[in-house]
């Protein structure tokens, strides 16, 4: 089934108080979404939830989260901006950033964010922009391919992040003459998977290779940090990931390595972006073309500068005809926007009702790495972000781009 968490009667009264195209979040969605997530974990010491900024990148969204007791994950200046404004402080705050310019480490450690160090060069990079903390994460990269059972997940051997298995000890001793008391574990090896295997596998290597570092260095293992990958079914006929198996699942691999979790110390933190608000999000747009020729075109008019991922990742979104659910699938469409480039498609050959010029399209899970990776390629603007609320009101949170705003950074 596709994700219908929504009447059609929401996007239709949201469409009549905005101009299409807009994205509409569902509020309670994403709350209902945390507090899964939080009982799942509840077994485990100081779990926290960074909710991954960059996925939907909106104070707004960032609040709630907040309120719903999670974290926030940054790589970037204007994202610790973003955290900051939005009253995060102090270990409510990740800082995971690679390749980035150094000052942003003076940013972090003001904030007493938790540093996420991405290479070993980055000790020295740390130590001269902020310092060295207490606590400090580093991410690992065993490389080669990430399996699980005869799967492949992921190709860390590939992946530009991480510290080698080698490295490891040598930077960990490093730190602690350096002031550091306490250690963490980082790593993303597999990238939307539903898989509920992904995290408790991910945590087992991660809690042995903890376990084994300890001893290896003199300092204790303060938390694992299972970063994001639990991923969504955007097509209908998929399965969402299982979030309280996924919880079930990391406890037996902590049980394992550090015993009963209610007598030991070592924390749980999670960094997911995807799976917290991609569900509960849509593109709203509207059929304003229709073009026959070698195919059958519906153009709508947001386009890819809205929502990259199929132009960018060939990525499915499931698309539904606002009023017309039921309606049976008679057409076949590539529904596209208007860029002057051809990958500019949100569908091809897809089934659907016979669409009207008027329509609403609903482009689903279009929640994270929606809006966020939008970008103004043809002179084509952002779009306004709406949030539905839980009180059955829609609340702007981002205005649409103006023509001023294209023309505010040129000289
Ligand atoms: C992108 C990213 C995430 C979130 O990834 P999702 O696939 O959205 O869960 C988490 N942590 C880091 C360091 C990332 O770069």
């Amino acid at each position: 089934m596709p994700n219908f968490s929504l009447p059609d009667d929401v996007f239709v009264r949201a469409a009549k108080e905005f101009p299409t195209p807009f994205y509409l979040y569902d509020e309670a969605g994403i709350r209902n979404t945390a507090r899964a997530l939080n009982a799942a974990f509840a077994w485990a010491p100081h779990f926290r939830e960074y909710f991954a900024v960059k996925a939907l990148p909106n104070p707004r969204i960032l609040e709630i989260f907040k309120q719903e007791g999670c974290g926030a994950d940054c790589s970037s200046e204007c994202e610790l901006l973003l955290a900051e404004k939005t009253g995060f402080s102090g270990d409510e705050i990740m800082f995971s950033a690679n390749a980035m310019p150094p000052a942003e480490f003076d940013h972090a450690r003001r904030l007493n964010a938790i540093v996420n160090l991405d290479d070993i060069s980055d000790i020295d990079l740390l130590a001269n922009h902020g310092g060295i903390s207490e606590e400090i994460c580093v991410r690992f990269n065993p490389g080669g391919d990430f399996k699980l059972g005869n799967a492949i997940m992921g190709s860390p051997g590939d992946s530009k992040y991480g510290w080698t298995r080698e490295q490891l000890p040598v930077g960990l001793k490093r730190l602690r003459e350096m002031g550091a008391k306490r250690f963490a574990l980082h790593a993303f090896l597999a990238s939307n998977t539903t898989d509920p295997s992904y995290y408790p596998g991910l945590a087992g290597i991660l809690f042995e290779l903890g376990a084994a570092l300890e001893k290896e260095v003199g300092m204790p293992l303060s938390f694992v940090n299972l970063s994001g990958g639990v991923g969504i079914p955007y097509k209908p006929d998929g399965v969402p990931a299982d979030i309280a198996a996924v919880g079930e699942g990391v406890r037996k691999a902590y049980e394992k390595v550090f015993g009963d979790p209610a007598k030991a110390t070592v924390g749980i933190k999670t960094e997911l972006g995807r799976y917290m608000t991609g569900p509960h999000g849509w593109l709203v747009t509207k059929a304003v073309h229709e073009k026959k020729i070698h195919k059958d075109y519906i153009g709508v008019d947001a386009c890819a500068s809205n929502l990259m991922r199929p132009a960018m990742y060939g990525a499915y979104h499931h698309i539904h005809v606002c009023g017309k659910r039921d309606w049976p699938e008679t057409e076949t469409y590539d529904v596209t926007g208007c860029l002057c480039e051809n990958n500019d498609k949100f569908a091809v050959d897809r089934k659907l009702p016979k669409v009207e010029m008027g329509d609403l399209l609903v482009i689903h899970d279009a929640g994270a790495h929606g809006f966020a990776m939008g970008y103004q390629y043809n002179g084509r603007l952002r779009s306004a972000e709406i949030l539905y609320t839980q009180d059955d009101t829609f609340r702007m949170i981002r205005r649409a781009e103006t023509p001023e705003d294209y023309f505010a950074t040129l000289l």
